[in-house]
């Protein structure tokens, strides 16, 4: 294959624009220059290093590569179709196999005996249905297309190579390979080459938009205008390197394309060019091609199902069957976003892994698409269909249908009150449920509303739906593990292991139990459902456990000076409610660095399962004074307190300081229980925060990274296991640099993290 087939440039274009042959009309006794100046440009192009035509490569490569598995039988790709209703499309297989895109499944005839392949198809106006051309005159109609009758059984002399139907689905054309045509319903006839000798066989057919005319184009080029089809050029006397196979008119039928085999693209007419494959080395050939409902794209499919889209077609999926070349590693599945849902493949007993950002990882099963790419919300869900395919949700509500999944509707374009977090499919697959993080359900396809949540109030977040495969009803999921049946059996109280919020659930096979799972890898057993296991205790090292984190001072302390200097008993001894803070030379304060620095440590925590109790969770507002603090960690029964600061030091002095509790009693305090499992804590937080930041102890106050004090009242009124850390100085330099850092305050917590991980697993 050469570059050169394909076509970019304006003076490349100009000459694939030469008139050609048409019905009567002999070539053009310019063509042989013509011929000549082409052979001459297309060595050229052939010959020059990156002289591949402009736009080959665009919009492509990403799709084509994506990791994909042969299924057990391999049926090539026949047809692409677009339905104009909602730009999506349908991709059909000579088995008769169709793959919906963001298009309604109507049917298809996979699974039936077809005496010849199915090689050509026509949709109904709205994308109500479509039809299915065999290369023996069989029609077969879905949906709304109904049939007009066929050529089944009859004598057609060639096989059928096209089809085209008219514009308000009331009959439609078949095309022979001989040229000849026939009409069904309201499709009327205007013409035909049959009987007329023609070079190369008819491939393919278009009609114009009022059904009053139709092409058809040979498999070199040559294109043959009947009715009020106007002929725009061919390529038909051209010498091409692969042949023709198909075209598609604009939507006012003023213009074509034609697509050969090895993806090149030529334009008449008012047809425009978007790019073609010409450039590139295909796994299969083209077969087929389909433009965009408004005409400002193309797309060109492969015999593997490999989707090629130019111009304003975007990409929803293809069925891309087969294994990447040797020379084109497949990339290992690896995904920056957490996985959201996980669906069984049905067909093949593999399954697919879906991430939020709605790639989809095929294991054992074969890649049908994703949503990458296309969704703007958040992929938060995904239901397998019966046989082969899958949908992914969004949390905006779209809903992308794969493979075998029939698109049944979504929330697209709706405004929701709550995002929508999960979905279920009825059992037939012909429907579905998505529910929405309040409870609202919403129904699609045979899916029946069986009663919502939307507007309960203290059902608190729902998390997920989950189809009784019994009843066809259907249970909702909160995040706190409540289970709400509807037209489903009531369920008993889950047995706990859950530890944490609810994210998943399904159903036992029988539906008389559901398991829930959490964000920590819990898992939680309800009704006939038996607990086999979970991922608990490896996800979470601190599960049970809970950390009090001290953020100290407030946004809002400095200016509130009436409330924060108030005494207050530290232990023995009087000192102000709290303190404003320091802050570096450039201004960063110490609050904003302790509450930030907090909340990369609560996130940490809370991921490796720890409750987290904070002191305050804004940084706007005043206190609380210190001795609440130290009452808050005391009333959570922490199992260890952090509070948080950053020094204002000499500024000739740098480093970072733990410090732990004296033992100090008081008449209202008495902290000796907890001095040494404090310093405990304090050497591993000292030994941790200095791995992880690389930050040296002070050397202005401390010894080796650790202080002890008596006169702290939030460490001596504490009754659990509790350190103070300066993490740095903020009047030094280095040190300033350091704070005001978002990646070194990420270490930072890091280091406090394992320090406090070290301390409660020890
Ligand atoms: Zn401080």
């Amino acid at each position: 294959m050469t570059a050169g087939h394909g076509r970019g440039t304006g003076s490349v274009s100009a000459r694939h624009r030469r008139p050609g042959r048409r019905p009567g009309a002999p070539p053009l006794s310019t063509l042989a220059a013509l011929v000549a100046a082409m052979f001459a440009l297309v060595a050229l192009v052939a010959l020059v290093p990156g002289a591949v035509p402009v736009g080959a490569t665009s919009n492509w490569a990403p799709r084509s590569l994506a990791p994909r598995t042969p299924p057990a039988t391999y049926q090539p790709a026949s047809a692409i179709v677009t339905d104009a209703s909602t730009g999506g499309y349908w991709l059909v297989t000579t088995s008769g196999g169709v793959f919906s895109f963001d298009a309604a499944f109507h049917g298809s005839a996979s699974g039936d005996t077809l005496a010849q392949p199915v090689v050509a198809s026509a949709a109904a106006p709205g994308g109500g249905g479509y039809w299915l051309a065999t290369a023996d005159g069989a029609v077969l109609p879905y949906g709304s297309a109904t049939s007009h009758g066929s050529m089944s059984g009859q004598a057609i002399g060639a096989p059928v190579v096209g089809m085209a139907a008219t514009p308000d689905g009331g009959g439609y054309w078949l095309a022979g390979a001989s040229g000849a045509v026939f009409p069904f319903g309201d499709a009327s006839s205007f013409g035909s080459m049959a009987g007329t000798r023609l070079n190369r066989p008819i491939v393919g057919m278009a009609a114009t938009p009022d059904g009053k005319g139709y092409w058809l184009v040979a498999s070199d080029g040559g294109v043959f205008a009947f009715g009020d089809a106007h002929f725009y050029g061919s390529t038909g006397g051209l010498v091409l390197n692969e042949p023709v196979v198909g075209m598609a008119a604009t939507p006012d039928g003023k213009g074509y394309w034609l697509v050969a085999s090895d993806g090149g693209v030529f334009d008449f007419g008012d047809a425009h060019f978007y790019g073609s494959t010409g450039g590139l080395v295909l796994n299969k050939p083209v077969v087929g091609m389909a433009a965009t409902a408004d005409g400002l794209g193309y797309r060109l499919v492969a015999s593997d199902g490999g989707v090629f889209d130019f111009g304003d077609a975007t990409y929803h999926g293809s069925i891309s069957l087969q294994p990447v070349p040797a020379a084109s590693p497949v990339p290992a599945p690896t995904s920056a976003r957490p996985a959201v849902a996980v669906v069984p493949d049905r067909a093949t007993g593999g399954y697919q892994v879906v991430d939020a950002g709605g790639q989809v990882y095929p294991f054992g099963a074969p890649a049908l698409g994703g949503a990458a790419g296309v969704s703007v919300a958040a992929v938060v869900g995904a239901a397998s269909a019966p046989g082969q395919g899958y949908w992914l949700v969004a949390a905006d509500g779209g809903v992308f249908s794969f493979g075998g999944a029939a698109f049944h509707g979504s929330l697209g374009a709706a405004h929701l009150n709550a995002p929508v977090v999960g979905m279920a499919a009825t059992v037939d697959g012909q429907g579905y449920w998505l529910v929405a993080a309040d409870g609202g359900v919403f129904a699609f396809g045979d899916a029946a509303f069986h009663g919502s949540l939307g507007g309960v109030a203290g059902s608190g977040p729902i998390v997920a739906i989950v189809a009784d495969q019994v009843t066809g009803g259907y249970w909702l999921v909160a995040a706190s593990g409540a289970v709400t049946g509807f037209d489903a059996p009531a369920l008993p109280p889950s047995g706990g292991g859950l530890t944490g919020s609810a994210v998943a659930a399904t159903s036992t096979a029988d539906g008389g139990g559901l398991w829930l799972v959490g964000a920590l890898g819990g898992v939680s057993a309800t009704g006939d459902a038996t607990w086999l296991g979970s991922l608990h205790a490896q996800l979470s090292p601190l599960a049970g456990k809970v950390v009090a984190i001290d953020p100290g001072h407030d946004g809002g302390n400095g200016a509130a000076p009436g409330i924060i200097d108030q005494p207050i008993d530290g232990g023995g001894f009087t000192e102000p409610c709290d303190t404003a803070g320091t802050q570096t030379p450039s201004g960063y304060t110490e609050h904003a660095f302790n509450f930030d620095v907090a909340m990369r440590l609560a996130a940490i925590l809370r991921s490796e399962g720890a409750t987290v109790v904070l002191t305050r969770t804004t940084d706007t507002g005043v206190g609380p004074c210190v001795n609440v603090r130290a009452a808050i960690g005391n009333n959570a029964h922490a199992d260890a307190a952090i509070s948080i600061h950053g020094d204002g030091g000499p500024a000739w002095g740098s480093g970072f300081d733990v410090i732990e509790p004296l033992p100090v009693v008081s008449s209202i305090s008495n902290n000796t229980a907890i001095v040494g499992p404090s310093s405990a804590l304090a050497v591993d937080v000292r030994n941790a925060f200095q791995a992880s930041t690389g930050e040296p102890p002070a050397d202005y106050v401390g010894r080796n990274g650790i202080d002890a004090r008596g006169d702290l009242g939030g460490l001596n009124l504490s009754t659990v296991p509790k350190v103070l850390i300066e993490c740095a100085n903020m009047q030094n330099a280095v040190d300033a640099a350091n704070v005001e850092s978002a990646s070194w305050r990420q270490a930072a917590a890091q280091g406090l993290a394992d320090g406090i991980t070290a301390f409660l697993r020890s």
